[in-house]
């Protein structure tokens, strides 16, 4: 929420919006204005889901000493199926589901991007898909939860530290056919026609999120206005070349600014070859259709018209031509050892379906899209941070599990899993020394039958020790070593939360 000190918008702002439609001056000021009401929204995962949410919610507050914690409300976002509204703003560090990559936190406008993708593209089809300026992830989450498992996503972000970021919400979300690059838009010209669709979530001048950050307004002026036009003009014209002929392009921005929006969509009618996709936009629910100077149908959300924050889309399909060749396919590398090969197979679920490469010791497995996907994009010159499920590093005699394989669905059902309660669940993620909750953790095992059996913690140390993975909630959260009279944390260091929870 806006602070009185903060809630200046900037006239030049006030008048550039002027004439657009949908805009109302007095209603977007009053929503930018001290006492304005914070909207919250999740996003759900699709392949993680949790029983009753609401209340793991009103836990993370409680551990945040908010007693009583309030009540929490979960109401649905019209336009995302997995998206909803919440009352109250929960303290997400203190819920492990959170860190297990149960849902995402995200701003509910963006999630219109689901709506255009229900449209666009065929969910059967296996297609490969860019999502260009991708991080933190926020519309790379949802963009998975709508490509099947034989689709690959290229997720990619130009700046190194926030690269790292992306990864580690990717690595949350658990999917396998995600692959995550770090590269300038420019870098993808050998790509040539290679995607059947192409996301620019473009960097903007941000007006649409002087809710949310409020110092983002002190940054705006109509200079940075037209920087920023420029730079999505140069981004779209690099990596238009890489979509397919008659590929579908999904162009966004969180600018008002018709510059950056309308402006845009002229520009890629009139001088880029393409064509605009209009969608079908229930009218109840406050959306703006707009419809630039050469006839571009767009989205915009005026703040003071949904329960969101400011947003703008477009869809095209673009005419470019289809220079990539397919069956030029390299074998990937596979470089495993038979030990190694053999090694795997007691960590990863249905270990044929997938092919392994390793980088560094470390042991990846791909489905064969993605590593056809992966050896593409090497030829291509492209710098790749992440590929499908890092199952481990190898030592050559053993395998030590990769946070990513726990995170993941591959992991085998022979796997021990220690259950936590929640302070524990925190404990660990704070990546603390577990001894002190020895006595009450429960260990689960699989046994003859494959069925998961709870066993107490001495019967079950008699017979296991080693790996095991811990869950809380029924969610995997990360790993663990079983030693004689205690366990050791492998929490990653760098994912560790900070800040003690109150109990
Ligand atoms: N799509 C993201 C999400 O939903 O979480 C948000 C993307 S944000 C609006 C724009 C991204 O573009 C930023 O991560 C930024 O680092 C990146 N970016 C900045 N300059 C860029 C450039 N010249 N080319 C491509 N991406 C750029």
């Amino acid at each position: 929420m806006l602070e009185p000190s903060q809630n200046v918008l900037p006239q030049g702002l006030i008048q550039s919006l002027k004439g657009l439609t949908g805009f109302d001056e007095a209603a977007f000021v009053k929503v930018h204005s001290f006492g304005a009401t914070d909207v919250h929204s999740i996003r759900l995962n699709p392949v993680k889901p949790c029983i009753n949410l609401e209340q793991r919610l009103a836990d993370s507050l409680h551990a945040n000493g908010v007693v009583p914690p309030p009540r929490i409300t979960m109401q649905s976002i019209p336009w995302e199926s997995q998206g909803y509204y919440l009352n109250e703003r929960p303290f997400y560090t203190f819920d492990p589901l959170f860190h297990a990559g149960s849902y995402y936190v995200q701003e509910a406008s963006s999630m219109f991007l689901g709506w255009a993708l229900k449209q666009l593209i065929d969910s059967n089809a296996s297609i490969r898909a860019l999502d260009l300026c991708a991080a933190p992830g926020g519309k790379t989450t949802l963009l998975q939860s709508y490509l099947n498992n034989q689709s690959v996503l290229v997720a990619n972000e130009v700046i190194k530290s926030r690269a790292a970021i992306l990864q580690e919400n990717i690595t949350k979300w658990g999917a396998e056919n995600v692959v995550v690059t770090n590269n300038d838009p420019q870098h993808f010209k050998k790509m040539e026609g290679y995607f059947d669709l192409i996301v620019v979530d473009a960097p903007c001048s941000g007006s649409g999120l002087f809710r949310r950050d409020p110092d983002a307004i002190k940054e705006w002026s109509e200079d940075a206005v037209q920087l920023c036009s420029q730079r999505q003009q140069r981004i779209l014209s690099d990596i238009l070349p890489s979509l397919k002929e008659n590929g579908c392009l999904i162009y966004s921005t969180c600018s008002y600014s018709k510059e950056e929006d309308e402006a845009i969509c002229d520009w890629l009618l009139e001088e880029m070859n393409c064509e605009n996709v209009p969608l079908e936009v229930p009218s109840n629910w406050g959306v703006v259709t707009t419809e630039s100077g050469k006839g571009a149908i767009g989205y915009r959300f005026w703040p003071d018209k949904v329960q969101g924050e400011g947003l703008f889309l477009a869809c095209f399909r673009c005419k470019q031509p289809n220079f990539f060749t397919e069956g030029k396919k390299k074998k990937p590398t596979i470089g495993l050892s038979k030990q190694e090969i053999a090694l795997v197979q007691n960590w990863v679920k249905d270990a044929g379906e997938y092919e392994y490469q390793k980088t560094e010791d470390l042991i990846l497995a791909m489905t064969p899209t993605v590593a056809a996907v992966v050896e593409e994009l090497k030829s291509g010159g492209l710098y790749i941070k992440q590929a499908g499920i890092a199952v481990g590093k190898s030592t050559g005699k053993e395998i030590i599990p990769d946070p990513a394989l726990a995170l993941s669905g591959l992991n085998s059902e022979h796997t021990v899993v220690v259950t936590l309660k929640h302070r524990q669940a925190l404990q660990y993620l704070s990546r603390e020394d577990m001894t002190d909750f020895w006595h009450d953790f429960e260990v689960q095992m699989a046994c003859d039958g494959d069925e998961m059996q709870t066993q107490t913690k001495k019967q079950a140390l008699k017979a296991k020790k080693g790996w095991a993975l811990v869950a809380y909630k029924g969610r995997n959260l990360g790993w663990v070593k079983l030693l004689s009279n205690r366990l050791n944390n492998y929490y990653p260091k760098e994912w560790r939360i900070l800040k003690k929870p109150v109990f």
